[in-house]
């Protein structure tokens, strides 16, 4: 069976990796023109579809039936043929959003939710969350709730995120401010690259409930599958995947003091879970065009703390990576949301004793302990989880594996 997404751009797709984890069928990515589109609709190359971005209404004049929530949503996101040849239209977002909440545990019925934007996606949310009880609002740009009157809604308990607004490249940016919402209980973006856009770590800094699409993601795939292969999958499968996903896509970030083995400890870690190595201090070297010691005697330490935000915030919105930090890009508050957005921040902890000093232009002549009294409460609040590197590189890479991710 050959089944695939339909769309225009889809190079950055996690789906051909979620369907090869759900079903045999092949899946290929079919990116269309839309002036492609007609004929290669009416050819027979595949047997199903997923539909996105820009064509899940514009598919709908060539599918024979809808089904009743394609039809109430006025979108069509998964095909497939009946027996017959002809196309019927799907919608499992539904399902998708749907799950979504049910994983955030957020309890909707009754409490004003905040809908950001009005598109295609806007549709779906506001019609699950009416169905669960809970009053949607939309904002929309030029709607009668905008983001110029928020303060008609300072009561709000949940915000879904439905634009592109923090999504990846772009991701240092909010929709939303969200000190405005006193009574805010949580966030559910449906963005998924990055893991934590601004407005999740703004709601995740609040202690908020704060979510991200990926959930949703898998879940509308799994219904789209069962739909291919007219069978029944659990739902069981839906946290296999999301976690599989997540744990490749998420970063490794190692921070920790000069010498502390982030690098042998970055490549050793690179090597065993397949990601790719990147060490911060190299790019900026790359960057600068000169070694680190001639940066910080010919500009200064705040040029160089400037090159390496410019490094982190390139890097930081990539996944599937380990990074090796330099040891003192804790001391800027700026470089956290850059590599928490996609990372997992771990705190190598050699003892200082064991700490080189050679070629480090801050660790010299006894400074180590000062430097280190003054970095632990940073390398603390920067840290998810830290990890004893005073025995071998393999122990430590291990003990960063065996302990997970950040969930
Ligand atoms: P869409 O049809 O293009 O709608 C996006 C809406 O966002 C627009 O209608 C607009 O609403 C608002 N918007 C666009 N640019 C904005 C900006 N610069 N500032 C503020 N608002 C802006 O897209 P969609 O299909 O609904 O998708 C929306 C988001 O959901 C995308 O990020 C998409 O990747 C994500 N999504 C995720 C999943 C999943 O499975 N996780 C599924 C579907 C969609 P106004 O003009 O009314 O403000």
């Amino acid at each position: 069976m050959i089944c695939g997404l339909l769309g225009r751009k889809l190079s950055h797709s996690y789906s051909p990796q979620i369907h090869k984890s759900l079903g045999t069928y092949t899946y290929n990515l079919y990116e269309v023109e839309p002036e492609e589109l007609e004929s290669f609709l009416k050819s027979d190359d595949f047997s199903g579809l997923n539909v996105t971005i820009p064509y899940k209404k514009t598919v709908i004049p060539y599918c024979h039936r809808l089904s009743p929530c394609a039809e109430k949503l006025g979108a069509v996101n998964t095909i497939i043929r009946d027996p017959e040849g002809n196309l019927i239209g799907h919608n499992t977002d539904y399902f998708g959003f749907a799950s979504m909440v049910a994983r955030s545990k957020l309890q909707l019925w009754g409490k004003k939710v905040l809908v950001l934007g009005s598109g295609g996606a806007s549709v779906t949310v506001n019609c699950v969350l009416k169905e669960l009880g809970a009053i949607p609002i939309i904002i929309s740009r030029s709607g009668e709730n905008n983001y110029m009157n928020l303060d008609l809604h300072k009561d709000a308990s949940v915000i879904v995120n439905a634009t592109p607004v923090g999504m990846y490249p772009n991701t240092q940016v909010s929709p939303i401010d969200l000190s405005l919402f006193p009574n805010l209980e949580g966030v559910l973006d449906l963005i998924y690259n990055p893991a934590r856009t601004k407005l999740l770590q703004d709601a995740e800094s609040r202690g908020l409930v704060a979510q991200n699409g990926l959930w949703m993601l898998v879940a509308q795939a799994k219904e789209s599958a069962e739909w291919f292969t007219q069978g029944q999958i659990p739902d069981s499968c839906i946290e296999k995947i999301y976690v599989q996903l997540r744990n490749e896509m998420e970063n490794l970030i190692l921070i920790g003091m000069p010498g502390s083995g982030k690098s042998s400890v970055g490549r050793e870690l690179a090597r065993l879970t397949g990601k790719t190595f990147l060490d911060a201090d190299a790019l900026i070297e790359e960057e600068a065009g000169k070694p680190i010691p001639e940066i910080f005697a010919e500009n200064g330490e705040e040029t160089f703390r400037k090159l390496e935000t410019k490094v982190l915030s390139q890097v930081g919105m990539n996944s599937g990576l380990v990074i090796a930090t330099g040891g003192g890009c804790v001391t800027k508050a700026r470089n956290y949301p850059l590599l928490h957005q996609n990372g997992i921040i771990i705190w190598l902890r050699r003892d200082l004793d064991k700490l080189p000093t050679e070629g480090r232009p801050l660790s010299k002549a006894g400074h180590l302990e000062e430097m280190y009294r003054i970095r632990e409460p940073l390398y603390t609040a920067f840290a998810d989880k830290s990890v004893d590197n005073n025995g071998t590189v393999q122990q430590t890479c291990n003990e960063i594996i065996t302990t997970g991710g950040t969930e």
